[in-house]
């Protein structure tokens, strides 16, 4: 099965404001996508639908074939795996090892099961060095890397970040794109960083008012604005 499946999503906030209109969208597994659109168009809504922070006023979510709603919550939330914008939203442990096992031990990992995903989570995103440090005295595109880790710790379906590069100079640029490049992971970027989108992402997609406006080769779509 895909890796996330939207159909006819619609969702009012509760003071009436529409901010989602109807949509649908298929993300199969492995590929790396951008969710592009103006401040304002729906994008942290419906990102806020895929792990049931909001649930649907019309239609559906399902992450790699099991719909959200009341009773999936806890399997959907660690199938989606939500990277904030700011790391230290993320990150409130004292060492780096206890921030990254912190989700894993919640699933019941112990020993050398849960030390094996911090270990190889870290690994991936190159801060094993890091794992008993605690995250204030590393820098901000470390801690960065780090947030990454405690998310693919939880071996998600789905990896969706909110604007990964902001605030990152050129080289924690280029390390981070290095690392989402050689994930194995669906990965959805909310990002308004043009040239990040398309060095990353084969595909983008646009959201304006509500809908997905445009879907296609992030190429294809940068030559259209
Ligand atoms: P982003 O920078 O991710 O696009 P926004 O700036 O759109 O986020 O929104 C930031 C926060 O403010 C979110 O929690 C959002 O739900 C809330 N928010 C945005 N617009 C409104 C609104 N009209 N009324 C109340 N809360 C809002
Ligand atoms: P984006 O992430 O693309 O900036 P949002 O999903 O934050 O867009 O917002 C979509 C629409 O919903 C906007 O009109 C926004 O003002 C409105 N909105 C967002 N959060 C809230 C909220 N908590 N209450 C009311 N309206 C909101």
């Amino acid at each position: 099965s895909p890796s996330l499946v939207v159909s006819r999503l619609a969702y009012a906030y509760p003071d009436g404001t529409q901010a989602l209109y109807g949509v649908d969208l298929t993300i199969r597994r492995g590929e790396r996508v951008a969710l592009l659109g103006p401040n304002g168009a729906g994008k942290t809504t419906l990102v806020m639908h895929l792990n049931g922070i909001l649930t649907a006023g019309h239609g559906t979510v399902e992450v790699g074939g099991l719909p959200v709603r009341a009773g999936t919550l806890p399997e959907i939330r660690r199938r989606v795996g939500l990277v904030f914008q700011d790391p230290d939203d993320q990150l409130f442990m004292p060492t780096v090892r206890e921030d990254v096992a912190f989700g894993p031990a919640n699933l019941g990992l112990r020993g050398a099961e849960l030390d094996r995903r911090v270990r190889d989570a870290l690994e991936r995103v190159g801060m094993l060095d890091a794992l008993d440090r605690p995250p204030h005295h590393l820098s901000f595109g470390q801690r960065r890397r780090v947030a990454v880790a405690t998310v693919l710790a939880m071996e998600p379906e789905i990896l969706v970040l909110d604007e990964p590069s902001s605030n990152l100079d050129p080289a924690s640029r280029r390390e981070l794109a290095e690392i989402l490049r050689s994930l194995d992971v669906t990965v959805l970027m909310v990002t308004h960083d043009l040239p990040y989108a398309l060095e990353l992402c084969e595909r983008s997609l646009v959201m304006s008012e509500g809908v997905i406006a445009a879907d296609g080769p992030t190429r294809t779509l940068l030559a259209d604005e």
